[in-house]
């Protein structure tokens, strides 16, 4: 079952009857050096950090290793075989087409890790692709999965980054031309890698497109093998629980939604927008995996798209919530010849709302420092809770402000009566964070052009439901036209008009906010209650512009930025830890960066 690539036949797409991987041999690559390691991350893994940059002769020798140039002893390196969904329509098969599992690791703790290679050549999955990673995705996958440790986010890890020689050429949105880039490989450490198109492999066909899937007769003999595999290893509690696999399988699916929910509301809360969430990038075990052309969300806009591949927004912040469900659903189909689909799918319809909405409050609850009081009704305290979720969002809409420090400065916020020093500094602080005015204008750019406005018109008065044949509500339609021309009626507004409104906006919610904060539970006092909200609301993100700058500095081998970077996400939330600079919202060229996915 081992793989060599047969110059002769070139990469073809392989299919493995009877296995759902094959043995991969990782590609050599040229003069390869350490760019960044994780010390926490090596250290979960018994690898001794200060040993690997003893001196030069180590330093190389784990250049070597932590690229695949030379294997670890005992290692079997493999490449497994997947399906998806991709932007909402099943891909048949896919598989790792650059990422090589050398093994899993038991650690001293007896934890067991799986490590993973990205980038470290073709494999039978690779279909036309190179099997390779440029290194400015690397450096984003490497950073962002320690920052999600520390932020408490359920994700795989990165323990080391190298960099090489070995060069590539990638499309040309990136720099405007077509330039060769350096490869790099990143080492990604897991529990799994399995992901919900794990599952999809087993289809025999798919029922809405029609299409083939790799099946080879394996739904019935391997799938089964698999989940038993998956849950004895990763879901023992489940394993142990019941004895017929049906049962486990619909525990399972009880499991995963719930993990799901869970971790999109973390997204939600964080203001993450992972990009590409096809179903080959959601992880079995409710982990973030597969970071690609994801972001945070900088000045407040619940339509922001990272990707820049994703123009019907897809993938939005607002709609990952909903993605996710969707994602699940796909799952569910998967598991039908074990499970009864409509049933389970009737489970997630019917749970994932709740419980995604349970996490997203409680965690908004503690990002805004609510604490319920027992003695006082307390459905009246959730109902102004809720209120006060709702409207931050809406004036952060409103004033496009920056997510991340919006969050952070409200922990100052008193719980006095009238507005004091304090309160009075804050406003200040968040009218600071609102955005630019050209920033502003630049996003109210119209949806409709003046030409498709008056059409438009005309169908709503005459036959609206006609809208739905072009893809529009037309309720929908109605608002973002009153919007438009709303607009157009005003005068532009000055930067100074703007100042004052935001100030406004930004009062009178500081003022329903301090009233919500006065209902809470009194005995826990402002300073214990800072304390706990700034543990909520991180002082540091990896703020695309700071990981554009470190990426710079790293093509040309100083790879200091991306270590200060790691620093400061392994303590986000300490003030002590994380330099001013890093804290400040985006320069004007990076407003709305968008990123590949071409990576
Ligand atoms: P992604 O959207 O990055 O998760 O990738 C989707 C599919 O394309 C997966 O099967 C990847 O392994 C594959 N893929 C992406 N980039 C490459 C590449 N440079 N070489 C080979 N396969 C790739
Ligand atoms: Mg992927
Ligand atoms: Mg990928």
């Amino acid at each position: 079952n081992s793989f060599e690539i047969d110059e002769n036949i070139g990469n073809k797409v392989r299919q493995v009857p009877g296995y759902v991987y094959s043995k991969v041999t990782p590609t050599p690559l040229l003069n390869p050096r350490i760019g960044s390691l994780s010390q926490r991350c090596l250290e979960i893994l018994g690898l001794d950090y200060d040993k690997i940059y003893q001196n030069q002769e180590t330093n190389d020798r784990f250049a070597e290793l932590l690229c695949g140039n030379e294997l670890f002893e005992g290692s079997i390196p493999i490449s497994h075989n997947y399906c998806g969904h991709q932007f909402g329509v099943f891909a048949g098969q896919l598989g790792d087409g650059r990422a090589i599992s050398l093994g899993d690791i038991k650690n001293a703790k007896k934890q067991t890790w799986e490590l993973q290679f990205k980038g470290a050549g073709k494999t039978p999955y690779s279909r036309t692709a190179d099997g390779r990673a440029v290194l400015r995705s690397s450096i984003r996958e490497f950073l962002c999965s320690e920052a999600f440790v520390y932020l408490g986010i359920p994700t795989s890890r990165a323990a080391s980054l190298i960099v090489s020689d070995t060069k590539v050429q990638r499309d040309p949105i990136y720099s405007g031309n077509v330039i060769l880039e350096k490869c790099a490989v990143v080492m990604r450490v897991a529990p799994s890698f399995f992901r919900f198109g794990s599952f999809e492999i087993f289809k025999k066909q798919d029922k809405y497109s029609g299409m083939e899937g790799p099946s080879h007769g394996m739904e019935n003999e391997l799938m089964p093998q698999m989940l038993e595999f998956l849950f004895k290893n990763y879901f023992p509690e489940i394993y142990y629980k019941v004895p017929s696999l049906k049962d486990q399988v619909e525990l399972y699916i009880q499991e995963i939604t719930k993990r799901t929910a869970e971790l999109v509301a973390h997204w939600q809360t964080i203001g993450y927008v992972h990009g590409v969430l096809n179903t080959d990038n959601m992880s079995a075990l409710g982990l973030t995996i597969d970071y690609g052309p994801y972001g945070f969300i900088e000045h407040f806009n619940p339509k922001f798209i990272p990707n820049y591949s994703d123009k019907e927004g897809r993938y939005s912040y607002e709609n990952q919530p909903s993605i996710c469900k969707w994602n699940l659903n796909k799952l569910a189909e998967a598991l039908h010849p074990i499970i009864d689909m409509s049933e389970t799918k009737k489970y997630i319809d019917d749970n994932f709302d709740a419980l995604y909405s349970a996490k997203y409050l409680d965690n908004m609850g503690r990002k805004l420092g609510f604490v319920l009081n027992e003695l006082k009704d307390k459905k009246s305290l959730e109902d102004l809770e809720y209120e006060c979720i709702k409207s931050i969002f809406d004036v952060m809409k409103q004033t496009s402000s920056d997510f991340t420090n919006t969050f952070r400065v409200l922990s100052k916020v008193s719980r006095v009566q009238e507005l004091n020093d304090s309160d009075k500094q804050v406003i200040e602080d968040l009218v600071k964070y609102s955005a630019p005015i050209e920033h502003v204008r630049a996003q109210r750019k119209p949806k409709y052009s003046a030409g498709a406005i008056v059409r438009i018109k005309q169908l709503l008065d005459s036959n609206p439901n006609a809208l739905y044949m072009f893809g529009i509500d037309p309720e929908e339609a109605r608002k973002e036209i009153d919007e438009i021309e709303n607009q157009s009626k005003q005068p532009q507004q000055s930067q100074q008009e703007q100042l004052d409104q935001n100030r406004e906006l930004w009062t009178k919610w500081v003022l329903f906010y301090k009233q919500a904060l006065s209902n809470m539970d009194a005995s826990i006092s402002d300073e214990i209650r800072k304390k706990s909200m700034d543990s909520h609301n991180p002082k540091f993100i990896l703020r695309n512009y700071l990981m554009e700058e470190a990426i710079r500095l790293a093509e040309n081998d100083d790879f200091s930025r991306v270590d200060e970077l790691l620093k400061m996400a392994y303590d986000p939330y300490n003030e002590q830890n994380v330099s001013d600079i890093s804290t400040q919202p985006p320069p004007s060229w990076a407003y709305d960066l968008c990123v590949s996915c071409s990576s």
